[in-house]
């Protein structure tokens, strides 16, 4: 069990001195957690074996699901990667600092440990001052998973990395919540067309905007390669300690499922729980015990940012069921319930 610190930082103007004894960590072989835009990561030296298996270690993380290695600079790419290509040039330009993963092809030195043995290595350039500043201090790649024990939502409030990691890790850096709230888009470009392993917060949209077609569909049964490599797609993914039932379908016959499921469960007295968005949760009154809106479902930045953290927060409400709302696939919706199904797995409800 190690000695955890938890300091404040301010994430606009981060106290230099606190960064540079959390890099003074990471250069020692440590663990820092520290914020990005999308969740918190788990921050080591991304280019040491021994350091990155303490990652694996604290997450109870399976050995064969890959790292991202976080950069301070675009520059820092060749440091790990054998090609830039134009298209990378272009997508860097675009899109960082910021919350998409670029997936190409790794240098030998770059230890097999953080790619899980594959031939790739996923880079990216967080868009958050804390952890620019951290990587930068640290004169190194961090390899940075979502701070979180495996199989668990990721944390949005550093709250959340000390529920899951106290006594794990050195020092976590409470930058307050974290903006985005899903983890990164993961575009794969050894594929062509490029591929999305992940989908976040840089839409498919906004990809093919640049790239042309991109493939974005996410099938279970896929080969046993995207399997590996397709977060959710080998380990069960935010999972919670209640029942967690996604209902998809038209907003009015999703609401008619819930109150119906609900008073089922009511019947036998059980107290249900209902994640909705702000347009429907007056529909619950009466039905279910406990009520939280994500927020509009025409602001899906509003619905992600607050998503792990209702999730987390559901399970210290003590219902014995949790019911929720699906919403529209357009755009970062795709993200949304991407997290949704992962979460939910066979327990998913089509209403009609
Ligand atoms: P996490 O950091 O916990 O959000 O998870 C990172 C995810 O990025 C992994 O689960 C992988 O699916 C994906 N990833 C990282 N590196 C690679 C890679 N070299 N090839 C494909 N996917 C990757
Ligand atoms: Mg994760």
């Amino acid at each position: 069990m190690k000695a955890t610190e938890i300091v404040k930082v301010d994430p606009n103007s981060p106290d230099i001195d606190e960064i540079k004894r959390a890099a003074a960590i990471i250069k020692a072989g440590g663990l820092v957690a520290f914020p990005t835009e999308t969740v918190y990561g788990l921050g080591a030296d991304g280019l040491k074996a021994d350091t990155v298996d303490k990652i694996f270690l604290a997450k109870g993380r399976p050995q064969d699901n890959p790292l991202i290695l976080h950069v301070a600079s675009p520059d820092d790419i060749l440091r790990v990667a054998t090609e830039v290509s134009p298209i990378v040039d272009k997508l860097v330009q675009l899109f960082w600092p910021g919350p998409l993963t670029l997936v190409l092809p790794k240098q030998s030195h770059v230890p097999d440990k953080v790619s899980a043995g594959l031939p790739t290595i996923g880079v990216r350039m967080p868009d958050n001052i804390i952890a620019l500043t951290l990587i930068a201090e640290s004169g190194t790649l961090l390899a940075a998973p979502s701070a979180n024990l495996s199989g668990r939502p990721s944390p949005t409030l550093a709250s959340h990395v000390a529920d899951d990691m106290w006594g794990k890790v050195d020092l976590i850096l409470d930058g307050g919540p974290t903006r985005l709230g899903v983890e990164s888009t993961v575009l794969d470009l050894m594929e062509d067309p490029p591929r999305i392993l992940r989908p976040g917060s840089v839409t498919r949209e906004e990809l093919e905007d640049v790239l042309g077609h991109v493939e974005a569909q996410i099938l279970k049964d896929e080969r046993p390669f995207l399997r590996q490599v397709r977060p959710g797609g080998k380990y069960p993914h935010y999972t919670l300690d209640i029942p967690f039932f996604l209902v998809e379908g038209e907003p009015q016959a999703v609401i008619r499922r819930i109150q119906e499921e609900a008073g089922k469960y009511r019947s036998q007295a059980k107290k249900v729980g209902v994640m909705c968005s702000e347009e429907s949760k007056g529909q619950y009154l009466g039905c279910a015990d406990v009520i939280r809106s994500l927020g509009s479902r025409h602001d899906m930045t509003q619905i992600a940012a607050g998503l792990y953290r209702t999730l987390r927060d559901f399970e210290t409400c003590n219902v014995h069921v949790l019911f929720a709302e699906g919403f529209s696939e357009r755009g970062l919706g795709f993200a949304v319930m991407n997290r949704l199904r992962e979460a939910a797995r066979s327990r998913i409800i089509y209403a009609c």
